[in-house]
């Protein structure tokens, strides 16, 4: 990236670092300890690509030492933010929130290249901002899966003569529905399911009936159908009224790590919108990225200065809505007499586990899915080598940073390979984010590893399934 800077916008960066609320970078005693569980660190051996690395590049552009220049911002964006580091380090240095609000910064004084800023307004400005547009995407993708060209690229000796990167891509491509979930459910209060005595049950347990809102995502909403309805067949299992705001937008997540606040804090003043005044007692989030960008909607507004860009609202509101925000797993695991009085199969099985970061690193949910999971009759769950690991997918990172992605989902499919080893009845691997499910399955596709993958929740849904069929 060729960047080109006055004086005047050196200054005027640091002010913005210090408005930022950046005093947090202090917590950082340069002690180390994270640097061995950062996976970017394990692949390019550089102290730049570090945890401790970035912090003291980071560091030096708060306090005016360092500039703008390519130097700094390359290992500041060959960075997962997968937060690894956070879980490792003793003295609570908050590397995501610094890493996404420099982010920020960079992106708001650096100019960007041509094709950035073209991918830029057509995906995040455009294509996430509008539910018709997803609708449509989805529906082209759809049709291109169904003309057979992904496989023939991917299967045939196109797969040797294309570009590596675009033959990996075909594997990524995600199960589009064309159908958006949150308008076919919209606003509707969707009842518990009728299961005679063992509903009666349900509903004594939790005393009062609950109704829980469902985040629906972007990409989810239109992709992936299964996830969202195995999600509400769960919820109404137990006993739960389930709405799907209609009006509610993506998360921004993507946005935010990229650098795009702007558009972020647009999508967090909506969501909080579409679910305020539904009487919710929770919202369910089934992706571990969505979930941790919505439990931290705050950190967008420390530093906005205008009224314009809180809209008038205040840190109890984002807490509120934040308090209510929880994933599927850590939800269903507060219920385990709920969840041991349904029908489930008893078939054995053995299923592979993988951590996805913004449920470990970020939400801090680790060794309830795992106990939930676990604790279902009949299954063996079996966490991977290197469960906890990123698998290299970070949103958009896999199409940035292609290379390095690969390398990191390489760990990962070899932890993989190591796990069937001595589990080589395992058929099945779940996760519970979609991203790390689209870019796990492209690793197990491209290396003809015979496992499915499946979120979480949908392997519930088909245990239940299967007890009836
Ligand atoms: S967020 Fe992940 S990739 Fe980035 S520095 Fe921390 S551990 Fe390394
Ligand atoms: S981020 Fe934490 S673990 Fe890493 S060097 Fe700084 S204080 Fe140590």
């Amino acid at each position: 990236m060729s960047l080109n800077f006055s004086q005047k916008t050196v200054l005027s960066t640091k002010e913005l670092f210090r408005q930022a609320d950046f005093d947090n970078i202090l917590k950082c005693v340069h002690c180390g300890l994270c640097l061995d569980n950062c996976p970017t660190y394990r692949e390019l051996g550089d102290e730049k690509d570090s945890p401790r690395g970035r912090l003291y590049l980071m560091r030096g552009l708060w306090e005016g030492e360092l500039e703008l220049e390519s130097a700094v911002i390359d290992p500041l964006n060959r960075c997962l933010d997968c937060r690894a580091c956070e879980s490792a380090c003793p003295s609570g240095v908050p590397y995501g929130e610094l890493l996404e609000k420099t982010r920020g910064i960079i992106l708001e004084n650096t100019q960007q290249s041509l094709k950035e800023r073209l991918l830029r307004f057509l995906l995040l400005k455009r294509l996430f901002r509008s539910t018709n547009l997803l609708i449509t995407a989805s529906w082209i993708l759809k049709i291109y899966a169904a003309s057979g060209l992904p496989k023939l690229i991917t299967n045939t000796f196109l797969a040797k003569i294309l570009p590596q990167t675009f033959v990996f891509q075909q594997h990524l491509l995600p199960e589009c529905s064309g159908v958006s979930f949150k308008r076919k459910h919209a606003d509707e209060i969707i009842p518990p399911l009728p299961t005679g005595e063992k509903h009666k049950n349900t509903v004594q347990i939790c005393k009062k009936r609950l109704r829980v809102g469902m985040f629906s995502g972007c990409i989810m909403d239109v992709s992936e159908s299964v996830i969202h309805e195995s999600t509400l067949t769960i919820l109404r299992h137990i006993g739960c009224e389930v709405v799907v705001p209609g009006n509610q937008s993506c998360c921004g997540a993507l946005h935010v790590h990229s650098g795009d606040r702007t558009t972020a804090r647009e999508f967090a003043l909506k969501n909080i919108a579409a679910f305020e005044n539904r009487h919710l007692d929770a919202i369910i989030t089934n992706a571990a990225g969505c979930g941790a960008q919505l439990q931290e909607y705050h950190y967008l507004f420390t530093g906005a200065t205008t009224e314009t860009q809180k809209e008038g609202r205040s840190a109890t509101d984002w807490k509120n809505f934040e308090n209510k925000v929880i994933d599927i797993l850590e939800f269903l695991s507060a219920y385990p007499e709920l969840l041991a009085s349904l029908p489930w199969c008893k078939d054995e099985d053995t299923v592979l586990y993988d951590a996805p970061c913004h449920l470990m690193h970020a939400q801090k949910v680790d060794e309830n899915p795992r106990k939930l999971l676990n604790s279902l009759p009949g299954v063996k769950l079996v966490a991977l080598t290197e469960s906890n690991w990123c698998c290299g997918s970070a949103g958009i990172y896999n199409l940035v940073q292609p290379e390095l992605s690969a390398a990191v989902l390489n760990r990962k499919t070899e932890s993989i390979r190591q796990t069937l080893v001595e589990y080589p009845k395992a058929s099945t691997i779940v996760t519970a984010n979609p991203g790390c499910l689209y870019q796990i399955r492209a690793g197990i596709r491209s290396n003809k590893i015979d496992l499915r993958i499946l979120h979480p929740v949908v392997y519930l849904a088909e245990r239940l399934r299967l007890n009836r069929s």
